[in-house]
């Protein structure tokens, strides 16, 4: 098979790195390429946005699979333009591409289709943006409408800046075309993660979490940038977020795209900000993410021809992804100046010496031979990305190889992949047990509790009946562990929460579980009536009683951590109002 890739930074060349795996593929060519996909592709000096060249090379070559990594191309209709010639393409089409190259389409298919996003407005008159503004205060965002290299974004703690912005893009015109138009909207505040997925425009195939860094300097300081590394697993989206984000976001949106005729098939990014249990999409982007690309691309195991096949055939629904359940990390480094101006043309040192180093790879993004020697020939240059057994075993790998590479002005981000070694290194407050993973779906009635307040939890199976000795260390341990209240769950002769109860001085809370023919009932009186001196909480049957059980966790804990109290009392005056809320629409039948 041979097979085109279009585009020329670190993106393609993890995309050609896993292509080139592929049993089935004897060529690549690349458009245009850069000094390390050269030692896999043979690279073409054709622009990745001129379409009618690169079709007329396809046909040429007699290429049976054109892959496209970056928006430009796709955004200009370059698959549309391809699958009229009959070429095979991998990516979306141009109408489909729009949920990136416009935002006003994507809050508009987010709107209709129920997708959380923050609230916002387009507008193309600087008076009725500017009155919006006024109206809604600081922090405000302001967007160009359309594809700005990532520079498109203006976050406005003021109302003055928020001004300033607007004129910026719709009277300078500083984005161009793509400042046509501007997308006012709330700020979010929280952790961002990035979520992408393979999808043929029905089945949608998730691939693992992964984190962005932003910012040019340590701690997120300084001007944005196309990203100055990424790691994957991003522990900021557990199993509960991941599966949220699927039915919330994923699902909706894709099914959102056929409904508007714009069926999407290719990879779909959604930049996404995550406060405790809220998640919102910041940004929709139509394509593989750069750097979130390099780390994904290490941690999937299958051969990714056949997926991409699979998605031009429309038979995604036959395929099923394997990752590896290491972490990869990618420390991207850059030329001195950038995001700013920067020299070209510099020699880099070491690269030899970093190759023969296991599971490290580096992928090159703006390099370029100059006398038979790669130099730095972009902004972000390399991204060299490791594979370790935990994040902090990849970061140790990934900067152990960064620092064998050298040019001139040189720099890089020391604190990739912090967030998630700070996150792993939270002490569970709450450890919710239950008998078996059958009852996973009403244990997570009190794992959205924990998420909703914040409150961090670990969440296991133990059984009081068929693993007696791990309940009890779980138990005997958890005081020592951190942890501040048990919940657990069981069905039938529910004995968990009581043999757990025997074992600690922490309170405990059991949810009695509906899973035998006395519906629940069975649970209740084997979790309700324990023996004076072993008290055990019960707050009600099934799913509502797991939300109670960590709304009661959480008071627990709120006697002595003021904001965790302070949350409870949102929560409470939420259900107040959503009742009220209710009367109201109830009292206007009369
Ligand atoms: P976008 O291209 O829309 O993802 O925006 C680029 C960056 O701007 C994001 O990664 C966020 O850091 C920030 N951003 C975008 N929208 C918002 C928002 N509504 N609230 C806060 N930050 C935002």
């Amino acid at each position: 098979m041979k097979v085109l890739v279009v585009g020329g930074g670190g993106r393609e060349h993890a995309m050609i790195w896993k292509i080139a795996q592929s049993a089935q593929v004897k060529k690549i060519y690349c458009a245009p390429g850069n000094a390390g996909i050269a030692d896999l592709a043979e690279c073409v000096p054709i622009d990745a946005e001129d379409m009618d060249q690169l079709a007329a090379f396809a046909r040429r070559q007699k290429i049976d699979l054109t892959v496209v990594g970056p928006e430009g191309p796709l955004s200009k209709g370059i698959v549309d333009c391809f699958e009229k010639q009959g070429l095979r393409i991998f990516g979306a089409s141009q109408k489909a591409a729009e949920i990136e190259s416009s935002k006003t389409f994507a809050k508009h298919v987010m709107n209709k289709y129920g997708v959380p996003t923050a609230e916002g407005a387009t507008f193309t008159s600087l008076k009725a943006a500017e009155a919006y503004i006024k109206k809604m205060g600081a922090p405000i965002v302001v967007k160009a409408d359309g594809l700005a290299a990532g520079k498109g974004v203006i976050v406005c703690a003021t109302v003055a800046q928020a001004l300033a912005a607007l004129k910026q893009i719709l009277v300078d015109k500083e984005f161009g075309q793509a400042g046509s138009k501007v997308v006012v909207e709330e700020c979010l505040v929280g952790e961002e993660a990035s979520f992408l997925a393979f999808t043929d425009g029905k089945t949608v195939l998730p691939l693992p979490s992964s984190q962005d860094h932003k910012p040019i300097f340590d701690d997120d300081k300084g001007p944005n940038t196309g990203g100055m590394g990424a790691y994957s697993p991003a522990p900021v989206v557990d199993q509960y977020l991941h599966d949220r984000i699927m039915n919330e976001i994923m699902l909706p949106t894709v099914r959102g795209m056929a409904a508007e005729g714009r069926p999407y098939k290719g990879v779909l990014y959604a930049g996404l900000m995550i406060n405790r249990d809220q998640i919102k999409v910041l940004e929709f982007n139509g394509r593989f993410g750069d750097p979130e690309a390099q780390p994904l691309l290490m941690r999937l195991k299958n051969d990714i021809v056949p997926i991409m096949e699979a998605i031009i055939d429309e038979r995604l629904d036959q395929c099923r992804l394997e990752i590896d359940h290491r972490a990869t990390v990618c420390v991207v480094m850059a030329s001195g100046g950038y995001p700013g101006k920067y020299k070209k043309g510099l020699p880099i040192s070491g690269l030899d010496k970093v190759r023969r180093i296991k599971d490290v790879v580096v992928f090159h993004a703006g390099t370029a031979f100059k006398d038979n020697q790669v130099v730095a020939n972009g902004g972000r240059v390399l991204g060299v990305t490791a594979l370790g057994d935990t994040v902090a075993e990849a970061i140790s790998k990934a900067y152990k190889a960064v620092e064998k590479i050298k040019w001139q002005g040189v720099q890089y981000r020391k604190d990739i992949g912090q967030k998630a070694l700070k996150r792993y290194q939270v002490k569970p407050q709450v450890c919710i047990v239950m008998g078996s993973d059958n009852d996973l779906p009403v244990m997570e009635g009190a794992v959205g509790m924990m998420k909703k307040f914040g409150i961090p939890f670990e969440i296991t199976v133990a059984s009081a009946h068929r693993t007696p000795e791990k309940a009890a260390h779980l138990a005997v341990s958890a005081r020592q562990r951190g942890i501040k209240v048990i919940i657990a769950g069981a069905g039938h002769a529910a004995h968990l929460a009581g043999a757990l109860a025997a074992q600690t001085t922490l309170p405990v809370i059991g949810v009695p579980i509906d899973s035998s023919c006395l519906q629940g009932l069975d649970a209740l009186l084997s979790t309700v009536q324990m023996p004076p001196g072993i008290p055990v909480a019960t707050v009600s049957i099934g799913r509502s009683g797991a939300k109670n059980a960590g709304i009661l966790a959480a008071q627990i804990i709120g006697v002595a951590d003021a904001q965790v109290a302070g949350l409870v009392e949102v929560h409470k005056k939420e259900m107040a109002a959503q009742v009220a809320h209710k009367a109201e629409r109830l009292e206007a039948y009369r």
